[in-house]
């Protein structure tokens, strides 16, 4: 039997791929990245850079079907099933609607619970080793909402919340305007939390932390990875072209693409692509104070150090279907509706893909065919939040050490 070259080879320099180094050199491992693409500039480039900790309720919960049609309804409104794609979209969206069964979303929940503390404990202990911690902004969140009505429908979710150890406090019109002057009048209802984290450029914040790992003795290595076999001593990386790689550990970080890799191990994963799109305007667009949700129209808005983000919005619409830009434009219009006095001149736009699973939980753990070969991709919404977690959790998997958490919930074989 043959020594593998590589000792743990990561597929991806997404931020997942990007933490997961991080961990396993943090446990005296010597990492090597295999990107097919250019580094750090899949969904983790453009994303809003929130570090959502509070962001429990999955989107697949009770009611979803019936809010559904009213946002299909408008082309360009929050949510979008383009024709040419939506059939594929079947067996994903069935899934997604057993998920949202009662008993299966408060599960989903209680893992998003589970996962959470540990997130925000371990993005701070990342930010604090690699000296990466004036890329990140303690801000707060602001959650607006149209009427009392509908934040009143909230509420549950927030009680949520609330048991899970988040704090906020709901505020009205005065207290908005001392939290962010220029809003629209009749924006009267709001939540704060205080607690919110804002990296200030989510491409810039994942590259400083590829090369932080590169820095401390990884090596980065161009290729596309077809499929990955469980050898003897670890296992076989195949790429499109070039020799197969061995390595000891691999880990599956492919986000949206992983898919087909996973299959071809004989994992089967439901997942999808939930399609976002974004603006981001130059730095003096508007004096924004702090991350506004708008949640009644699917959108957020940031201060990133790089300008203003203005995005959201979900596209079932695959990985190959050309992006339809209306949805930014459309956007940035709604956003002018609630920020006046924002200037919408001079944005650049940006489609990305979440990697999305139907039961709304990541893929973190080994595949069915060998200890040595651990997924961590799927994380949907709550990639960049998630991330140091799963990053240390892989790490301690592939330690043999006791996860901080129980990784059952997020094993691939709940597919099965
Ligand atoms: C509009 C939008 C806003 C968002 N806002 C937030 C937010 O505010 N907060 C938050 O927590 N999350 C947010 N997200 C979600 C978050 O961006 C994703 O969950 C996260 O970036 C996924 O990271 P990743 O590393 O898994 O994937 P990616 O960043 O996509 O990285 C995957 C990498 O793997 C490489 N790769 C794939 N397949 C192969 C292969 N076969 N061989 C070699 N390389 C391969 C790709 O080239 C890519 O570089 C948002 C997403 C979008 C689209």
């Amino acid at each position: 039997m043959t020594n593998p070259s590589i000792d743990a080879l990561v597929i991806g320099t997404g931020i997942i791929g990007a933490m997961t180094a991080h961990y396993l050199q943090q446990d005296g491992r010597t990492v090597t990245f295999v990107e097919r693409g250019e580094v750090s500039r899949g969904a983790s480039s453009g994303n809003a850079g929130i570090l959502a900790f509070p962001e429990i309720i999955p989107i697949a919960a009770p009611g979803m079907m019936r809010k559904a049609p009213k946002w299909l309804i408008d082309p360009l409104g929050p949510l979008s099933l383009p024709p040419s794609y939506a059939l594929n979209m079947v067996p994903w969206l069935w899934r997604l609607w057993r998920a949202s069964a009662r008993s299966n979303f408060e599960r989903t929940v209680a893992v998003h619970a589970s996962i959470m503390p540990l997130a925000r404990a371990e993005w701070l202990n990342v930010i604090d080793r690699t000296g990466l911690g004036n890329m990140v902004s303690r801000t707060g969140t602001l959650d607006l909402y149209d009427s009392e009505a509908s934040l009143f429908s909230a509420s549950t979710d927030w009680e949520r919340k609330r048991k899970a150890g988040f704090g906020f406090e709901r505020i009205g019109r005065d207290e908005i305007e001392k939290l962010q002057p220029g809003l629209a009048p009749h924006i009267q209802h709001a939540i704060f939390s205080p607690d919110g984290l804002q990296v200030g450029d989510p491409y810039e914040f994942t590259k400083a932390l590829v090369d932080n790992v590169i820095s401390r003795g990884a090596t980065l290595r161009a290729g596309d990875v077809k499929a990955i076999e469980p050898t003897a001593s670890g296992a076989r990386v195949i790429l499109a072209d070039g020799p197969a790689l061995e390595a000891k550990t691999v880990v599956l970080a492919g986000g949206a693409w992983s898919k087909s890799v996973a299959a071809s191990l004989g994992d089967f994963v439901p997942l999808e692509t939930e399609r976002g799109y974004n603006t981001t305007l130059p730095p003096g667009a508007f004096p924004l104070q702090r991350q506004l949700y708008f949640n009644d129209h699917g959108f957020v808005v940031t201060p990133l150090s790089t300008g203003i983000r203005i995005g959201g919005a979900v596209e079932l619409g695959g990985l190959k279907l050309a992006p339809n830009y209306k949805r930014s434009e459309a956007m940035l219009k709604k956003a002018k509706m609630f920020l006046p006095e924002l200037k919408t001149e001079g944005g650049r736009q940006w489609m990305g893909f979440r990697p999305s699973t139907a039961d709304c939980i990541p893929v973190i753990g080994p595949s069915g065919r060998s200890p040595n070969i651990i997924h961590a991709f799927g994380h949907g919404h709550l990639g960049l939040t998630q991330s140091a977690a799963t990053g240390r959790l892989v790490a301690e998997f592939a330690a043999g050490r006791k996860p901080s958490i129980d990784l059952t919930p997020f094993d691939i074989g709940r597919f099965r």
